[in-house]
């Protein structure tokens, strides 16, 4: 399987991993969107939130809330903000589910039927 995140995890392509346990890691986005820009990232590949198994779902949950224990060490105590896009509508361009969490500075959300 041909998956950047899965080769990430895997050591395969170099990336700081800044946190990692047994359900995710999380890494800075190559491109970032906001001051800081990380990817939370479910150690297991599937694609959509629709290929989630129960024990999935679990993990997902367990990691979401380890965030909050990582503000220090990720500059999040002014905020953040998680973003999960699903598919093309979202441009998803890479197809193992991660969580954006863009933070450090104000974060504008944008009318998009503009
Ligand atoms: P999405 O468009 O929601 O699928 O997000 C994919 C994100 O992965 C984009 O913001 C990319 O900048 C980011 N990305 C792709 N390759 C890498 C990489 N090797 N290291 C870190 N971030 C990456």
């Amino acid at each position: 399987m041909d998956c950047v995140f899965c080769k990430i995890r895997d050591g395969e392509i170099p990336s700081e991993k800044l946190y990692e346990d047994e359900d995710m890691f999380i890494i800075r986005d190559i491109e970032p969107k906001a001051a800081k820009h990380y990817l939370m990232i479910p150690k297991r590949h599937y694609k959509l939130i629709s290929d989630m198994t129960d024990a999935d779902a679990e993990s997902f949950a367990r990691a979401l809330r380890k965030i909050p224990a990582l503000s220090d060490k990720l500059g999040l105590n002014g905020g953040y903000r998680l973003m999960v896009n699903q598919g093309d509508d979202a441009g998803q361009t890479v197809f193992h589910l991660h969580v954006h969490i863009l933070a450090g500075q104000p974060l504008d959300f944008p009318d998009l039927k503009k």
